[in-house]
């Protein structure tokens, strides 16, 4: 075997194509997977669509949300829990950061380390090849942590779990605890805000509020645990949406307001956010032209990257030990094979699914 097909962007905004890659040998500690199931994310859209970023350069297998089993390792590696890693094990991995830059040091920061290693953006025709993750292969790094996934957990969530929900996870961690007589605003209704939605109904907060589009999303939000919703399609005056937050906070505004749309969000988010709220920003798309009126007294802004290793063992585990109060499938809206891959990005690219996933 020294090839494996993979759904390749060979140029922007064109059709991808299935092509063969090469598999590439094993260094020492590094793993080749066989890919089980390989969820999109808005990202994935963002950059089939345009260059994202400088570095971008063709061709790319797209995706960065992978899980799979262990088809060969080169030595003996154990997992994030000191667990031996084996053949056949089914498995995610972390993101890498240098740990010798001063983010990854001095600041502790590894998010937002300068040579970070990420997926989904490498070029197809350079060693090592296969960091993408709609491909029927997968090398994983020496450097990456390996999280087991327990049969309880699907592929598919799992997958989710290797982006959106870690993504997630490291939000509500960097938070703090939500109070039981908080009330959360979450701003957009894709698979982070819902997964955000369950997060911070099961973390105490006594109402958790959605404002996102379009129904079929917000059907998903409200089997997560959203106590109300509101659709930004029928409630387009956003006067409208701020009176609907004060109605439920008795005119405060929320303790906390959690954007995961994109940085468009922002200005409306913080007029949702009473005086010494905390406002959570995950959604990193879309340009960042924040003019406020007013920023809410004593406030707290926090911004989020990516995620930790260990943010992704929470968002497994968090999928394992809450899937009988939280129908998490119900966000992966359908499933396509690798050679429907431009059916799956449309539909992700017109908001028609919630989250769709190339099984394999
Ligand atoms: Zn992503
Ligand atoms: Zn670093």
């Amino acid at each position: 075997m020294e090839t494996c097909n993979a759904a390749v962007i060979t140029e922007h905004n064109k059709p991808l194509t299935i092509q063969k890659v090469k598999i590439p040998d094993l260094d020492p500690g590094s793993l080749l997977i066989k890919i089980t199931a390989s969820t999109l994310c808005g990202t994935d859209v963002h950059r089939w669509h345009g260059p994202l970023g400088d570095k971008d350069s063709l061709p790319i297998i797209t995706g960065h949300e992978p899980c799979g089993t262990v088809e060969d390792i080169a030595g003996e590696r154990t997992d994030i829990l000191g667990k031996p890693v084996k053949r056949g094990d089914r498995v995610v991995w972390s993101y890498v950061a240098c740990g010798s830059c001063y983010y990854c040091a001095v600041a502790c920061q590894p998010c937002i380390c300068r040579g970070r290693a990420s997926w989904g953006h490498n070029r197809s025709d350079q060693h090592p090849y296969l960091l993408g993750s709609c491909a029927e292969y997968m090398y994983v790094p020496k450097e990456c942590l390996i999280i087991k996934v327990p049969d309880e957990v699907t592929s598919a969530s799992a997958a989710a779990s290797a982006c959106a929900y870690r993504t997630v996870m490291h939000g509500y961690d960097r938070l703090g605890a939500i109070k039981s007589h908080e009330t959360v605003v979450i701003q957009g209704s894709g698979p982070l805000g819902n997964f955000a939605t369950a997060v911070a109904k099961d973390h105490g907060a006594k109402k958790v509020l959605v404002i996102g589009a379009p129904a079929n999303r917000l059907e998903v939000t409200k089997k997560m645990g959203a106590d109300a919703t509101l659709n930004l399609e029928e409630v387009t005056d956003e006067k409208l949406r701020r009176q609907w937050v004060k109605d439920h906070t008795d005119g405060r505004g929320a303790d906390v307001v959690v954007q995961v749309a994109n940085n468009m969000a922002v200005p409306e988010g913080l007029t949702l956010l009473r005086d010494g709220g905390r406002y959570l920003n995950i959604g990193a798309g879309g340009k960042a032209n924040i003019a406020v009126e007013k920023i809410p007294q004593e406030m707290l802004f926090i911004t989020i990257r990516s995620g930790e290793p260990r943010h992704w063992l929470q968002a497994i585990d968090f999928l394992a030990s809450r899937r009988k109060i939280f129908p998490f499938e119900e966000m992966i809206s359908k499933s396509y094979k690798l050679d429907q891959i431009n059916e799956a990005m449309e539909a992700m690219a017109n908001y028609s699914v919630v989250k769709a996933v190339i099984n394999f």
